[in-house]
């Protein structure tokens, strides 16, 4: 059978521990076996990023703008602990934040729903996407720690001359801490347009929750330039039929928990790192959950949403079995390809990409699944497959659907 060709290049970013191994499964087993594509390569592992002091990551952002395009597996953010592990110059930042803000991009996260697993949550029958504003707050945020009394302000200089704006934020009589946010409303408006477009366009409901209560300021910022974008396209969302609501966020989480789902719940970044753990363990496994960075150009970047699994790498390293889930690596690259697809249109890699959906629904709607599934079945079974197991069962049922 002739390869499937790929016409434009996929910005391939690649990472760390157990998602590093699945990814290469992934590439040889589901992929290359079929498709004649381009792939411009970017090797993410932390030891990489350490030998050219960051600059690959730097280079990688630059590429999915370049080519629209790109698909990454999960690396790690070096801690205290990471730098020694790896004998490391420095605790280097987060790729995703790096990438992030290159492409000052909205990240999309959706739970992937077969329909023989039980949510957590028994009412979320429809997935709820998260999209977490990918600029500042306290990924941005700079930190003092104040060693004894003294008074810490934040100070505004106009660029133009004229009086500088302060305010006290707090007249120390010991040691302490502080932190300095910043958002720009430019970002928060491309946030809140991100958001409506693809409310729009999956014809969902769209949330948006903060606490505009207790800062006034800051997060009333955000509430009001969602009110002025979800008025601005008042008639589209109403030809979609979609609903926008304003909540204060313990009150959008409250309500989340009580909901069927099929919403796209807009988060502040910090709320929407959190909340989409929460979302995808209450569907079932962090195996589950794809995410997609969305830039206001429109370049896309897709991942799968968890880390890099390091307990089950330990396993692995051992030579021990190990039951990781590739389900969302699998999509991450599912969702390249049919994105490249369509901007290329190229409908043969889309029907493609849809195939190796099916093939991997189909062994989960099977009873062949990996450990973190297990419990969440609807009917059981006897018993849960090896990584391995789990590829080949997919690889084989794709086999079969070519
Ligand atoms: P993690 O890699 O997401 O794993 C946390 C736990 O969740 C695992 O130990 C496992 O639970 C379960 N899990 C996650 N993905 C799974 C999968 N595919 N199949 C089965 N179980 C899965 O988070 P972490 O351990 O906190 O972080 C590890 C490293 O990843 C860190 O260095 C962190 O910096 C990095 N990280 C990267 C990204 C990214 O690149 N996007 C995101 C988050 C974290 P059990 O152990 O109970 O089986
Ligand atoms: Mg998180």
């Amino acid at each position: 059978m002739a390869k499937i060709t790929v016409k434009t290049p996929i910005v391939e970013i690649d990472g760390d521990e157990m998602t590093r191994v699945m990814w290469q499964m992934v590439k040889d087993q589901l992929l290359l076996p079929y498709l004649d594509m381009k792939l411009e390569y970017y090797d993410l592992g932390v030891t990489h990023r350490d030998q050219t002091d960051d600059k690959i990551t730097v280079d990688a952002a630059q590429a999915i703008k370049k080519h629209r395009v790109g698909v990454k597996c999960a690396t790690i953010t070096p801690d205290a602990d990471r730098v020694t592990e790896f004998s490391l110059k420095k605790a280097w930042p987060s790729p995703n934040g790096t990438i992030r803000s290159i492409l000052d991009g909205t990240v999309f996260r959706k739970p992937i729903i077969a329909n023989n697993l039980r949510p957590a949550v028994w009412r979320w029958q429809k997935p709820i996407v998260i999209g977490r504003h990918a600029y500042g707050d306290i990924y941005k945020a700079r930190e003092l720690a104040i060693p004894g009394p003294g008074k810490a302000e934040i100070v505004f200089t106009p660029a133009g001359g004229g009086e500088p704006l302060r305010v006290t934020i707090h007249d120390f009589k010991g040691p302490g801490v502080v932190m300095g946010q910043h958002n720009i409303d430019q970002s928060i408006r491309s946030f809140a347009r991100a958001c409506i477009a693809y409310a729009v366009s999956e014809k969902i409901e769209l949330w948006f929750g903060a606490k505009d209560t207790i800062s006034k300021i800051y997060h009333a910022r955000f509430k009001d330039i969602f009110a002025e974008e979800t008025s601005r396209r008042a008639k589209d969302l109403q030809a979609a039929g979609v609903r926008y609501r304003y909540m204060l966020i313990d009150d959008a989480v409250a309500q989340i928990m009580k909901h069927e789902g099929g919403v796209l719940w807009a988060c502040r970044n910090y709320d929407g790192d959190v909340f989409s753990d929460m979302v995808a363990s209450g569907f079932g496994s962090l195996g589950m959950m794809t995410s997609v960075l969305v830039s206001p150009e429109g370049e896309f970047e897709f991942e799968a949403a968890h880390g890099t699994v390091k307990r089950h790498f330990c396993e692995h390293q051992k030579g021990n079995f190990t039951s990781t889930n590739p389900v969302a690596t699998i999509f991450a690259w599912t969702g390249a390809l049919r994105k490249r697809g369509e901007l290329d249109n190229t409908p043969d890699v889309m029907r493609f990409a849809d195939r190796v959906e099916r093939a991997t629904l189909g062994c989960i709607e099977a009873g062949v699944i990996t450990k973190d599934l297990f419990h969440l079945l609807a009917t059981p079974v006897a018993k849960w497959e090896t990584t391995e197991g789990f590829m080949n069962c997919v690889a084989q049922r794709l086999k079969e659907s070519m």
